[in-house]
């Protein structure tokens, strides 16, 4: 299984992982455990700036909505 190298220390993939909510499980599957980790917009940030973006920034570079944000809180 493809899977990033920044699992442990991301803080989206904590926050997500487990999650039943369907376009978070989608953005896990496709980006941290799928073939879309090299695009994901978390892992350049990480990279460019040498610490983790905040949690709730997607793969793809927007953010959780905030209504979702206070649900899961
Ligand atoms: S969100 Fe991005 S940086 Fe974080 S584990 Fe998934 S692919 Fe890696």
């Amino acid at each position: 299984m493809l899977e990033c190298e920044l699992l442990s220390q991301c803080g989206f993939f904590r926050k997500h992982e487990a999650t039943l909510d369907l376009p978070c499980r989608g953005f896990v599957q496709a980006y941290c455990r799928g073939p879309r980790r090299e695009a994901c917009q978390r892992r350049a940030y990480l990279l460019l700036h040498g610490f983790s973006p905040p949690d709730d920034l997607l793969p793809n570079g927007q953010v959780v909505p905030m209504s979702y944000q206070a649900a899961t809180e």
